[in-house]
């Protein structure tokens, strides 16, 4: 029994022995698990930290691009700013003068400075300087003498230098930092087309400030700017000047032309004055010729002969052709000196070309012209001297009869703004072109065969050209041979 009981102790010790194996069993496994939970969340939370201090670097990265962006477009904007006023003058020492302390440092620098170097003398002269002392101004006008090379290399390659600069040697930018009183700069070169070149410096007494390649870019392009104002500024100067030079010479020409006039005017004068008294002189002996003659015609002093008679009609017709042709002497010498005083009335044109063309009907009849009046049924009074228009009419519509040899001849009157332009156009032998421009002036005949068998003395036209000016109208031909002829001129419109 004992055994028995002994027995059932040992089975029921074993199994607990079992038991308590597979729990052990089974808390190893959990153990083990956990450890792997454990290490899991461990790998986990290594991670997040990992992601945590990335997102702290990111910030901060992103606050620091933020800055440059705020910094760029702050530089930019005053960029604009100052190319802007820059552009707008045109007086070389005034662009350097647009460069104010407070743009300067909307670009992040304190200190500008800005040199040309004369082309001649090799110089280097200060534009510009901003937050210098006069003796470290001293200073660095000698330095940049000195390095007088080094700058002109520059310039010629035409790259800017930055304290940042790699290629630039580190001695030199030392010197540049030192002289100028500077932690970190910038130098862009000024490169105008023409004329002098230069340079334009920034630089920070910042020790926080990095220059970088942005900073290098805005002001390259300020240098820009510079450069293209200067060379606008040389550009008007240049034409400025043109512009003195060809109005003193307009001025010369004008003094030297006036006393050129005034002395046309005093042989014009003295011409005018001497074709009147030869004129007066002419026409008294000629009045006695022609009185004689008609007395010894009506045969007042006993009977003529036949033969007599004859070259007495001829002594008294050539008397008249000669007293006319001394009148119009007398007239062109008048008109021309001012000595004609104009009777200005309200005219109606057509009134006096019909008085004009009843007058030469017989001749116009006899070669067989057809005249023809065209005037606006509403033509406005023109203001002009009767006896002097219709001296003009009587000339030209003759000059119309005289040159056509059968055909019409039409006169047409129109208003034209403020004057009423009259045409009087015939289907004649027409005037070659060369001849068109001498038609006005005194004596002028054309060298034509219809000229030989016409007669004429060439001062006609001269006449009715001074009569239209005297009214401040103008005249003028279009014509060519064979093709006709229409003389124009205008006189104005009465108020
Ligand atoms: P003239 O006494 O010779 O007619 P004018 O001064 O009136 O003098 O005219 C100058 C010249 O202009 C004339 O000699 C003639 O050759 C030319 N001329 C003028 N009017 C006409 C016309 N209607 N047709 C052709 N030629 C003309």
């Amino acid at each position: 029994m004992f055994d028995f009981l002994m027995m059932i102790l040992g089975l029921a010790s074993f199994a607990g022995c079992i038991a308590l194996a597979i729990v052990l069993v089974l808390k190893i496994g959990q153990v083990s698990q956990l450890e792997t939970s454990v290490n899991n969340l461990k790998y986990t939370l290594d991670e997040m930290d990992e992601q945590a201090k990335l997102v702290v670097r990111t910030d901060i990265e992103l606050n620091k691009t933020q800055e440059e962006l705020d910094k760029k477009v702050n530089g930019l904007y005053t960029l604009q700013k100052l190319t802007r006023s820059i552009s707008s003058t045109l007086d070389e020492t005034q662009i350097f003068g647009k460069i104010e302390q407070e743009l300067v440092e909307n670009l992040g620098f304190e200190k500008a400075a800005a040199f040309l170097r004369n082309e001649f003398t090799g110089n280097y002269i200060f534009y510009l300087e901003l937050n210098y002392a006069e003796e470290e101004l001293e200073a660095i006008r000698q330095f940049v003498q000195a390095q007088s090379d080094a700058f002109h290399q520059m310039i010629n390659n035409e790259k800017g230098m930055s304290s940042v600069s790699p290629q630039v040697d580190r001695q030199l930018r030392e010197q540049i930092k030192k002289t100028f009183k500077v932690i970190s700069f910038v130098i862009s070169p000024i490169l105008p087309k023409e004329g002098n070149k230069g340079f334009l410096f920034v630089g920070s007494t910042d020790p926080d400030l990095i220059i970088n390649e942005g900073d290098e870019e805005l002001m390259n392009i300020l240098a820009n700017q510079i450069g293209q104002a200067l060379e606008n500024a040389r550009l008007f100067e240049k034409t400025w000047q043109a512009h003195q030079e060809l109005e003193k010479r307009v001025e010369e020409r004008t003094r030297e032309l006036s006393v050129a006039l005034e002395e046309v005017k005093r042989i014009s004068q003295r011409k005018n004055d001497f074709v009147s008294n030869v004129s007066h002189e002419l026409r008294t002996p000629l009045t006695s010729i022609k009185g004689y003659a008609s007395i010894l015609l009506s045969g007042k002093l006993g009977a003529i002969p036949e033969e007599v008679h004859k070259r007495l009609e001829k002594i008294n017709k050539h008397s008249d052709e000669l007293v006319s042709f001394v009148n119009d002497l007398l007239d062109i010498a008048r008109i021309e000196s001012g000595r004609i005083t104009l009777k200005l009335v309200p005219l109606n044109v057509r009134n006096v070309v019909e008085e004009v063309a009843d007058l030469l009907a017989v001749q116009m009849k006899e070669k067989q012209i057809a005249f023809r009046l065209d005037v606006d049924a509403a033509l406005p009074e023109v203001l002009a001297d009767y006896g002097q228009i219709k001296r003009v009419c009587i000339n030209l519509i003759n000059n119309a009869v005289k040159y056509t040899p059968g055909g019409t001849i039409t006169v047409r009157a129109a208003q034209k703004n403020s004057r009423v332009q009259i045409d009087i156009a015939d289907t004649g032998c027409g005037i070659p072109e060369d001849a068109v421009n001498n038609l006005f002036v005194e004596f002028y005949r054309v060298d034509s065969t219809i000229n030989q068998e016409v007669k004429g003395t060439g001062l006609g036209l001269a006449m009715v050209k001074h009569i239209i000016e005297a009214h401040k109208g103008t005249i003028w031909v279009k014509s060519s041979a064979g093709a006709g002829s229409t003389f124009s001129f205008t006189l104005p419109v009465a108020q």
